[in-house]
């Protein structure tokens, strides 16, 4: 059964040659505007033939190195510059962007855990399928970024996933180490379905991915990652011209198992280890101390194998359940 038309539409042409500056619009009736819409910014910068790259940031609406960095392009760069086309989103979950949280505050949605989308579905699942029927599939390379968000922070890493084909998992490997964060991340996820990762990669499209940072904010250094991986992957593509400016990068992984630890308890925090730390099996990673009294011992959790501590929860309260800590392993040259 084929799927009905997706029931947003751009504002401006796709393929147009120049610089376009527009929006997605998702049709949405509600209280306050009846016959309202989400209106979701999109730019467009096309110069000539050439490949496509997708740019997009606000994934998850508590992240700000991606959107500072494409927001930054869509003004600054001009079709001049480019060779071929560049769809830039910065701030694909709109709604959750504006609110500043994680999921729509439309309908609860987790954008990316919502892929590959309904055309017929809530807001966010609209949202969702438009980019993989319509946006991706006119992109050669796609970079989508993530920042930790209110309740994470990472070391500053660009990740590509393990794939079951060589060749597509090379070219994302390269696009990675193109993007040139501190860190470079093997990664596989704790639960890949929903992801835009997952529904991009199976499109064999090159996929590089990022966590820089969180915490629900960005800072200095922080940015400045960000907007130096978008113009080394643009280059990277043969977009931009000239060559990708690249320091060493540290290259880990979360393939192993014992990677990830969870909160077996809810309490307050106390850091034991901080981000980039190398750590050993059995090291004390944090104590978790109860606030419902005083006087007893805390939780300590320890750390499953040898690594360096990758990702950690943000802020200082703990639930039950919460992910606590990555510890990456490093992976020798
Ligand atoms: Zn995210």
């Amino acid at each position: 059964m084929s799927l009905p038309d997706s029931p947003i539409v751009p504002t401006i042409p796709l393929y147009a040659e120049g610089k376009n500056h527009g929006y997605l619009r998702l049709p949405y009736s509600r209280n306050d505007s009846a016959w309202g819409s989400v209106m979701i910014p999109i730019t467009v910068i096309r110069n000539g033939s050439g490949p496509t790259a997708l740019l997009t940031g606000g994934n998850h609406g508590d992240e700000y190195e991606g959107p500072i960095a494409l927001q930054a392009l869509t003004h600054d760069l001009e079709p001049a510059e480019v060779t071929g086309r560049i769809i830039i989103v910065p701030f694909m979950n709109h709604p959750a962007f504006l609110a500043g949280t994680r999921v729509s505050p439309l309908d609860g949605g987790n954008l990316n855990r919502l892929f590959p989308g309904r055309p017929d579905g809530t807001v966010t699942q609209k949202i969702a399928d438009y980019f993989i029927r319509t946006l991706v599939p006119m992109a050669d390379i796609v970079l989508d970024f993530h920042s930790g968000g209110k309740t994470l922070e990472f070391v500053p890493f660009a990740a590509a996933h393990v794939l079951d084909d060589a060749e597509h998992q090379g070219r994302c490997i390269a696009a990675m180490e193109a993007f040139n964060a501190p860190y470079s991340m093997t990664l596989r996820e704790i639960d890949p379905v929903g992801m835009f990762d997952t529904s991009v990669e199976a499109l064999g499209k090159t996929f590089v991915s990022t966590e820089i940072y969180g915490g629900g904010t960005a800072s200095a250094r922080s940015a400045r990652i960000a907007r130096k991986g978008t113009v080394n992957v643009l280059k990277h593509a043969g977009i931009l011209a000239g060559e990708p400016d690249c320091a060493p990068s540290t290259a880990i992984d979360t393939t192993p198992a014992g990677c990830y630890h969870f909160a077996e308890m809810t309490g307050m925090m106390e850091p034991l280890v901080d981000l980039g730390e190398t750590v050993a099996e059995g090291d004390a990673l944090m104590r978790i101390w109860l606030t419902t009294n005083t006087g007893d011992p805390p939780l300590t959790v320890r750390s499953k194998r040898d690594g360096i501590l990758a990702g950690r929860h943000f802020p200082g309260l703990v639930k039950l359940g919460d992910c606590l800590a990555v510890v990456a392993s490093p992976i020798e040259d």
